[in-house]
């Protein structure tokens, strides 16, 4: 079995383009599906950090509120200048903060702002920020409000944070999508692939002589799955495919057997049915109790002679012949043996015309003629006397007949004449009235 092949649009074969693998496409379209998947989980991962990040900038700006609140609160209430300056430059450097705002109240004036800002950071920022009032508490049961503290977060560590914890999300998302895709083409390939491979080409091999060789793909599995039914399915196509060569090949001999055996009971028939035909092509033109041709051959033969003796100027002569005194002999022998002596009699006949062209028949109950073609009177008149002889010299008893003690002929000998005959029955007039002269001359003769 071969693939089948495209044939172009000119007639020749155009080979098949190599056929691409499954698990390849099955590999780009999960790196596909995980760039888009990557995008996706990175926005998220992304937007959920920078949420977590602005949370943790409020905690630790809420932290060092706490740490320089009470310190700062002091050093406004004893207007310590110097102590003031010191502890906010310590806050302004401290890292998340980028700006610090400190308003010192007055009773009776405006309040003095102190402003000590990150070197580059930004103003308006999405950094958080946190407004505290600063109080301080002289004595057990006084507490004076003495200013404000504002702390703004710095909005390039905000990015800077975020900028870290995005690139270890990316290479985390980017080698999970390559694992993830490997490891399925990986399982493909060994679970999938190499067994349509094996197909492929075990399909390939089969051949009309080779069907009994089942496939057997190499693998341990616990359950049957689709490359089970595929693997049965080809097997079981092959089994049929073979059974029904099989019985297609029987079907074929039986065929050719009966066939041969047609032929020879159509040969058989044939030649039974030739012979068939010969017997009844004799028997329609033989006499069945003399052998000899009767009636209706003799007729045929004679127009055929007439017309030969007429057209060639050649002589023709015939002989009628009746047995003496037959009725005698029937009712002193019986009719069987009166049978019996006609089958002598013609015997005689066919001894004494046996040569080629002379044609002795039975024309009636006990009268037979004799076609001599080539003969003429004289000829057929010794013929006739040699006939005539040969019966006496048989001797066959007739008791009862007035001419002889044995069975006698009468013969009538009538020659062509093409001057006066025209028709064969001319002829045959001719030698009938010979016959009766001869009858009438006292029988056991021949009269011409
Ligand atoms: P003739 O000498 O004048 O010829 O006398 P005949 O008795 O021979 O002539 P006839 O015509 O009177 O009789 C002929 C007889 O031949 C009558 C018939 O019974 C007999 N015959 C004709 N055909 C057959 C036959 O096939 N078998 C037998 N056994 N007899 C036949
Ligand atoms: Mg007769
Ligand atoms: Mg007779």
């Amino acid at each position: 079995m071969t693939a089948s092949r495209k044939s172009g649009s000119d007639g020749a074969a155009v080979a098949p383009a190599p056929p691409r693998s499954l698990g390849r496409r099955l590999v780009l379209a999960t790196l596909a599906f995980g760039i888009v998947f990557t995008l996706a989980a990175v926005a998220v991962r992304t937007w959920s950090a920078w949420q977590h990040n602005l949370r943790a900038m409020t905690g630790e700006l809420a932290l060092i509120d706490k740490v320089f609140q009470r310190t700062l609160a002091k050093a406004i209430w004893e207007m310590d200048r110097d102590e003031l300056q010191t502890h906010l430059d310590s806050v302004s450097q401290v890292s998340p903060v980028g700006r610090v705002e400190l308003s010192i109240r007055r009773a009776g004036r405006a309040p003095e702002i102190l402003v000590r800002q990150q070197d580059g950071a930004p103003r308006a920022s999405l950094a958080p920020s946190l407004q505290r009032q600063l109080t301080f508490q002289p004595y057990a049961g006084a507490v004076e409000t003495v200013g404000e503290l504002t702390l703004e977060g710095d909005e390039r560590v905000l990015w800077a944070r975020l900028r870290t914890e995005v690139v270890g999300i990316v290479a985390t998302q980017v080698i999970q999508s390559v694992l993830l895709a490997g490891l399925i083409m990986w399982l493909f390939n060994r679970t999938v692939t190499v067994h349509v491979q094996r197909i492929a080409r075990h399909l390939d091999e089969v051949t009309p002589a080779n069907l009994k060789n089942t496939l057997q793909l190499d693998r341990q599995v616990a359950h049957r799955d689709e490359l089970s039914l595929l693997e049965a399915g080809v097997n079981q196509l092959q089994g049929k495919l073979s059974e029904y060569l099989e019985r297609q090949h029987r079907d074929e001999l039986d065929l050719a057997a009966h066939r041969d055996r047609l032929a020879e009971l159509v040969d058989e028939q044939t030649t039974e049915l030739r012979s068939a035909n010969a017997q009844l092509q004799e028997l329609s033109r033989s006499d069945p109790l003399t052998g000899l041709a009767n009636r209706r051959h003799f007729d045929d033969v004679k127009d055929n002679e007439f017309r030969r003796a007429q057209r060639l100027s050649q002589p023709l002569s015939v002989l009628l012949c009746d047995v003496d005194y037959f009725k005698r002999y029937n009712d002193t022998y019986g009719h069987a043996q009166g049978d019996d002596c006609l089958k002598l009699v013609a015997e005689t006949l066919k001894q004494t015309f046996a040569r080629a062209g002379e044609l002795p028949a039975r024309i009636g109950g006990e009268e037979f003629a004799v076609l001599l073609p080539g003969c003429d009177a004289a000829q057929a008149t010794k013929a006739a006397e040699r006939l005539r002889q040969a019966l006496v010299d048989q001797g066959i008893p007739h008791a009862d007949s007035q001419v002889a003690p044995h069975v006698t002929l009468s013969v009538g000998v009538a020659q062509f004449d093409p001057a006066t005959m025209d028709r064969f029955e001319t002829l045959l007039q001719h030698a009938d009235k010979a016959l009766y002269r001869a009858k009438n001359l006292g029988r056991n003769q021949v009269a011409v």
